[in-house]
């Protein structure tokens, strides 16, 4: 799932920065992430679909926060949502809907977009 265009030559050394972010393309999660590394003046990105992996959300977390929606029920966002962002098994989805989930911001856009729109 996962798209490596480069790999840097160089472990993450100080001065390496890391970016990381999400966007919505045509109604899907894509996350992006970058890392740049002056000394080696090498770049590497990467990307997916879906939701990111956790090295890539922890970024985006620790940058932007998380938001915690509800899920199903009449002010939840719907289950079908969620499992079709997430890919949750049935287990985590019971859960999501227990005790809500806590997305990032770009991931509560979808799936408050999914609640209204033709898919929801
Ligand atoms: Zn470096």
């Amino acid at each position: 799932m996962a798209e490596h265009f480069m790999t840097l030559p160089c472990a993450p050394c100080a001065s390496c920065r890391f970016e990381a972010w999400q966007r919505v393309v045509e109604g899907r999660l894509r996350w992006e992430e970058q890392q740049y590394c002056p000394t080696d003046e090498a770049l590497a990105c990467g990307g997916g679909w879906g939701p990111p992996p956790p090295w890539v959300r922890e970024r985006i977390v620790a940058a932007e926060g998380v938001v915690r929606l509800a899920v199903g029920g009449p002010d939840g966002v719907p289950l079908r949502a969620v499992r079709e962002v997430y890919g949750l098994t049935v287990p985590q989805l019971r859960e999501a809907r227990e005790n809500g989930l806590e997305a990032t911001a770009v991931e509560a856009e979808l799936l408050r977009a999914m609640r209204g729109g033709p898919r929801g």
